[in-house]
C-alpha cells in the first residue's frame, strides 16, 4: 500500500473543535439565540433573494453590506471588513498578521478557537493566565508582551466561557502596550454595557470583531465582521479569497440591519432573562461568575461538574461541559434560552444538586 501524504508537522497534534450537536429537548450549549429572526426579516429576505442574478459573482467588496454596518456603528465604510462568521474574520487576521515566525498571545481561560485558528495559520501561541477570579490580569499581560513580543494579542469581551467583560481601562492600557495588533473579540458585545468599538481609530492598532450569530439570531448565515483602522482592512482585503462572501449572505446581512430595533429588544429581553437565571442559580449550591453575555459560567459545589452535565443530559438538557478546560475544573456553561428552557434547566439542576 502507498504511504499516505503527511499533514504539516505542526498540525499532527491538533485536535479540532468539539461541541457535540446532540438531539435534545433543551439545547443550551452553543450560545445561539433562542429564537429565529423576525418573520418580516424572512419575508424581506425571500423577496430580495428572488431577484438575485445567480449566474453573476457577488459584489466582491460587499459594499452595501459594509455601508450598512458602517452606518450602524457610525464609522467610515473603509473601517469595516466582513467574512463568513467572526471565526473567518479572525482567521483572515491571523493570515495577514500572524504566520510563520510570528506569535500571538492570549489569556486563559478564553475562547479556544483563537489558539486553534492562529495555530492553523502557522502562528505560535503564547499562553498567559487570567487572575484567580478569572478577570484580566494586566500585570500578567505586561509580562507576556515584554517576554514574547506577539504580533497579535487577543482579548475577548465578554470573555467566552467566563462571560466576564474586560474593563475599559484595562483594554485601553493593553491597546497602548501591544507591540502588534490588539484584537478584542466582541462576539457577545451587544449583551455587555460597554464596547471597545469606541476606542477604534486610525492611530490605534485595535480591532474589534463582531458576529451576526448571536444577537442577530443568524448563526445559520455564518456572517461576521470587524471594525478597525482602514489601513488594516486594506491588508485583509489582499489576503481574503475573491468573492468569499456569497450574494445571499450579503443580502441577509444588509436586510437584517433594517431590524435593529427588534434586535435591540431581543438583546434587552435576553439580558433580563440572564439576570433572572443568575438570581435563581445563586440560590443553589453553585459558584456563578458575573456575566455580560448570553451565557453564564457556573460550578456545582456539591457534585463534580461532569456528573452534573451527564445528569442534565439524561433529562434531555444540554449545556456546555467546560469542566476539562484549562483553569475551569468542574465548571459548566449554560446559554440563556427562553424562559421555559431556562426553567427546565434550573428545575433539573435543583433536582440533581
Ligand atoms: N468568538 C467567540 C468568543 C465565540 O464564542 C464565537 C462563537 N462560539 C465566535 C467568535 C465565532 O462566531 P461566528 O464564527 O459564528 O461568528
Amino acid at each position: 500500500m502507498r504511504d499516505r501524504p503527511k499533514v504539516r508537522d505542526d498540525l499532527v497534534a491538533l485536535e479540532g473543535y468539539h461541541s457535540p450537536q446532540v438531539d435534545v429537548r433543551v439545547r443550551l450549549n452553543t450560545n445561539e439565540a433562542p429564537s429565529g429572526p423576525p418573520q418580516a426579516f424572512k419575508d424581506a429576505l425571500a423577496a430580495e433573494l428572488s431577484r438575485v442574478e445567480w449566474h453573476r459573482y457577488p459584489d466582491r467588496a460587499a459594499t452595501e453590506l459594509r455601508e450598512g454596518i458602517a452606518a450602524l456603528h457610525n464609522v467610515p465604510v473603509d473601517q469595516v471588513f466582513v467574512a463568513n462568521g467572526s471565526n473567518e474574520v479572525i482567521q483572515t487576521l491571523c493570515l495577514a498578521y500572524g504566520g510563520a515566525g510570528r506569535s500571538c498571545a492570549l489569556f486563559e481561560p478564553t475562547y479556544l478557537m483563537h489558539a486553534q485558528i492562529a495555530s492553523v495559520a502557522g502562528t505560535s501561541v503564547v499562553l498567559g493566565q487570567r487572575a484567580e477570579d478569572l478577570s484580566l490580569d494586566v500585570d500578567e499581560v505586561k509580562r507576556v508582551l515584554s517576554r514574547s513580543s506577539p504580533s497579535i494579542t487577543f482579548l475577548c469581551s465578554p470573555n467566552n466561557p467566563t462571560g466576564m467583560v474586560e474593563p475599559p481601562e484595562a483594554v485601553k492600557e493593553v491597546a497602548d502596550l501591544v507591540p502588534g495588533l490588539l484584537v478584542v473579540d466582541e462576539a457577545y458585545g451587544q449583551f455587555a454595557e460597554w464596547s471597545a468599538l469606541e476606542l477604534v481609530d486610525e492611530d490605534r492598532p485595535l480591532v474589534v470583531t463582531r458576529t451576526y450569530s448571536k444577537t442577530w439570531s443568524m448563526a445559520g448565515a455564518r456572517l461576521g465582521y470587524l471594525v478597525a483602522p482602514s489601513w488594516l482592512v486594506a491588508e485583509l482585503e489582499k489576503v481574503v479569497l475573491p468573492y468569499h462572501l456569497d450574494v445571499a449572505k450579503q443580502i441577509a446581512g444588509r436586510v437584517a440591519l433594517r431590524f435593529v430595533d427588534e434586535m435591540n429588544e431581543r438583546v434587552a429581553a435576553l439580558v433580563a432573562e440572564r439576570e433572572r437565571l443568575v438570581a435563581r442559580l445563586s440560590t443553589l449550591p453553585v459558584t456563578v461568575w458575573p456575566s455580560g453575555a448570553n451565557f453564564v459560567l457556573f460550578r456545582p459545589e456539591t457534585k463534580p461538574g461532569r456528573e452534573v452535565w451527564q445528569a442534565l443530559l439524561d433529562r434531555s438538557i444540554l449545556v456546555r461541559d467546560t469542566s476539562g478546560w484549562p483553569r475551569l475544573d468542574g465548571c459548566l456553561r449554560v446559554t440563556i434560552g427562553t424562559a421555559e428552557e431556562d426553567d427546565a434547566f434550573l428545575d433539573a439542576l435543583e433536582e440533581i444538586l
